[in-house]
């Protein structure tokens, strides 16, 4: 007999065991989705491990158990949705984030590929008859016919419109026999109607070949190491191209791609239709699509964020990840994996190549490189003889003691900006901060209105003239009283993209200029389009938060401004250094990437500071090295494993002593570092109290074996959440 063991999507972390009928047997494969009965109703599960008992051992079986193994239903979809390596990808997800199973797996699929109703969209299709009847026609007929049969078919919708006649005329071609009209799938493609221009292989220099050649011949991870402009997407094309030629697929990882949609189709125009496009702003259909033609092996090359590390290509020749060291690798909801880190054991287990590619790596990664674990390969200089723009530090204590105030913007930053506009060259400017101006304070006492829910200050925004949560998006007016004091005044302190904005139109009324943050892109396209008006010299300045940090090529910017370097430097967070100078290398990388030098302004009160200064010479490997020295004293990683506990109450008294009572028992598990439970820097989000435990090892197994068994002696407590966040990145 045969049976199955099934997950079903409870988040139990348990299997269930089904038999499989004679009539399945023949079909059943492991990664397939089935149908089987749960509690009287018909769900869906995912097929993983399939085994045959002779009948004695099964009656043996039965006669130990209290209930009896129901049969399978049936098999939802023949095709599996797991390979073994992608199943295997899976478990060690499970297994590393102590995560559940079943969580893991709806994890590796989208959504829109589970969903009970799912399915290709399906449009009526005209073609020409291959041996078209000789009836007689009306003249208007024989006028459409010659039409269709000029354009060899197509779309009846579209066919309507072009030929400006009906599907009722058509159908009547259909039923004198001219023409066939027949339901066929059509594709969503997510980047129809977006401009797509084909690109050949450039001709690479001496540094960008011996990347390549290091990427072809390791038999290891390959960090590829290279400078903002150095050329390593046209590397990765090339790397691609390779294994496209040997009948092998890739994927290609890259940060929150609807914001660099330039990088999509930099792929779309090198390897057309093989490409498939998988990421969060797709349609449900679209996603369904991509999705398929990847499994049916018609797109070859995955382009998209940290999921689409699961996409089921078939003889994986290739993972690159595109600026690995990006956080957005790093899911924040359960399983929490980072994906860069699932590349390379995807790579493990496909026995494929990987690259990781970054122009600032992070520091697990470059002492990887260093302990050899990792093939490294540099590309220390930009192509075509380019330079790296030339950095300026503006100090704001200095500016500030000038002022009376903290600027906005330097006056020689301000100079910069006008001589660009007069050369007619561009600007970025960066500030990580949306809205208008961050707080909203009372003149009086100083209270700032902060939201109910969340314990953070609300950011005003100009446009609708309110005060929003960054948290939890909820919003209220502007008070007409201090709820403290009763003032009728308030300030605006600290600034926002929207002020800053403001600022800059002030000082340069004809300065057009384009502001990029999570308020201007909600709309679809948006992030493209804005970026399409700014290639197109629409604009002189573009002005954004984070998301024009990364990835962007416009061969007409000079200067890079970074309003405020000091944010990101007072995170409380011992990546803070790492952080500000990846920021700031990042940045400053968008400055002077064609044939004229850029320039870059960083304001920052704290120009010593490491981060800063290693920044302003672009010395990474310097930077990188006192860094991990330091994190090595101090036993964090890379040279401890970290785990985050979370615990979340809508009573603080409870997430406060849970957290206490993990800390207490976890304390003498062996091998284990147990820091101080504490309230979370964001002690309230959304209504929730939280507090949090801090757990190192050196091996992550460690905290893994500490947590299941700490999770199975004290389980939470209704209303108490818990959660372990490993190789966390954030700290609030
Ligand atoms: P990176 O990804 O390292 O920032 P890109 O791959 O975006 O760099 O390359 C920067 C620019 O240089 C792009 O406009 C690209 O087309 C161009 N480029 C890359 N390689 C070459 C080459 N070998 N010769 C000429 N131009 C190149
Ligand atoms: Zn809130």
């Amino acid at each position: 007999m045969v049976f199955v063991s099934v997950a079903i999507d409870l988040a139990l972390d348990w299997l269930f065991t089904y038999s499989v009928p004679a009539e399945c047997t023949g079909k059943l494969r492991v990664g397939q989705l089935l149908r089987v009965s749960f509690s009287r109703r018909e769900v869906r599960g995912f097929a993983l491990r399939v085994w045959t008992e002779t009948e004695e051992e099964a009656a043996a079986a039965a006669a130990g158990r209290s209930y009896a193994i129901k049969p399978i239903l049936g098999i939802a979809d023949e095709a599996p949705f797991f390979s073994a390596a992608v199943l295997q990808l899976v478990k060690w997800i499970a297994a590393y984030t102590c995560s559940p199973i079943e969580t893991c797996l709806k994890a590796a699929v989208p959504a829109a590929v589970l969903k009970p109703n799912a399915r290709p969209r399906e449009l009526l299709f005209v073609e020409p008859a291959l041996s078209p009847e000789r009836v007689a026609l009306t003249k208007r007929q024989q006028e459409l016919y010659d039409n269709v049969a000029r354009v060899g078919g197509g779309w009846m919708q579209q066919l309507c419109r072009e030929f400006k006649t009906t599907p009722a005329s058509l159908r009547a071609l259909a039923e004198k026999g001219c023409v066939t009209v027949a339901v066929r799938a059509k594709r969503r493609d997510p980047l129809a109607g977006r401009a797509v221009m084909p690109t050949a292989p450039l001709e690479l220099n001496a540094l960008q070949r011996a990347a390549l050649e290091t990427i072809s011949v390791a038999d290891r991870p390959v960090l590829l190491h290279g400078v903002t402009g150095s050329g390593k997407t046209e590397i990765y094309l090339q790397a691609i191209a390779r294994e496209l030629e040997q009948g092998r697929g890739a994927i290609v990882l890259v940060p929150e791609i609807a914001l660099t949609p330039q990088t999509v189709r930099r792929f779309a125009g090198r390897f057309g239709d093989r490409v498939a496009v998988l990421h969060s702003a797709l349609s449900d259909g679209e996603r369904y699509d991509e999705w398929h033609r990847i499994r049916t092996g018609r797109a070859r090359v995955v382009v998209g964020p940290r999921s689409a590390v699961f996409a089921p290509v078939e003889n994986l020749g290739l993972v690159v990840v595109d600026e690995e060291h990006d956080g957005s690798y790093k899911q924040d909801e359960t399983p929490r994996y980072n994906a860069r880190d699932v590349a390379v054991m995807r790579g493990r287990f496909e026995r494929c190549k990987v690259v990781l590619g970054s122009a600032t790596p992070s520091l697990e990664s470059w002492l990887n490189a260093k302990k050899g674990k990792y093939a490294l390969a540099s590309v220390p200089e930009r192509v075509a003889g380019r330079s790296l723009p030339e950095v300026h530090l503006l100090d704001l204590a200095e500016e500030t003691a000038a002022y009376g105030h903290v600027p906005i913007f330097s006056k020689f930053l301000l100079d910069a900006i006008a001589e660009r506009l007069k050369r007619g060259e561009q600007t970025i400017l960066f500030l990580n901060r949306r809205g208008y101006a961050r707080i909203c304070e009372c003149k009086e006492c100083g209270h700032a209105i902060a939201c109910p829910d969340c314990s953070t200050s609300y950011t005003y925004h100009q446009a609708d003239d309110c005060l929003r949560c960054h948290v939890c998006g909820g919003w209220t007016r502007v008070p007409t009283r201090c709820p403290a004091c009763g003032a009728r005044e308030f300030s605006f302190v600290g600034i926002g993209t929207q002020r800053a904005e403001a600022a800059l139109l002030k000082c340069m009324p004809h300065a057009r200029v384009l502001r990029m943050d999570a308020d201007s892109t909600s709309r679809k396209h948006s992030h493209d389009d804005i970026l399409s008006q700014f290639r197109a010299r629409k604009a002189d300045v573009l002005l954004g938060t984070q998301m024009i940090a990364k990835g962007l090529d416009f061969p007409n910017v000079t200067l890079v401004g970074v309003l405020n370097a000091d944010a990101s430097l007072n995170m409380p967070d011992f990546r803070a250094s790492e952080r500000t100078y990846q920021l700031l290398a990042q940045v400053s990388g968008r400055a002077g990437r064609a044939e004229k030098p850029g320039e870059v302004f960083i304001q920052t009160s704290q120009p010593d500071a490491p981060a800063v200064a290693a920044a302003a010479r672009s010395d990474y490997a310097g930077f990188a090295d006192a860094e991990l020295a330091g994190r090595e004293e101090d036993f964090l990683p890379p040279y401890s494993k970290l785990a985050l506990a979370h615990f979340k109450s809508q009573s603080d008294e409870q997430a406060r002593g849970w957290c206490a009572l993990y800390a207490a028992a976890l304390e003498k598990w062996p091998g284990l570092s147990v820091g101080e439970p504490m309230p979370s820097p964001l002690e309230r989000a959304e209504g929730w109290f939280r507090h949090q435990l801090l757990l190192r090892a050196p091996k992550m197994a460690t905290i893994a074996e500490a947590w299941k068994w700490i999770v199975a002696e004290r389980p939470a407590p209704s209303g108490l959440r818990v959660a372990l966040d490993v190789d966390a990145i954030s700290f609030t």
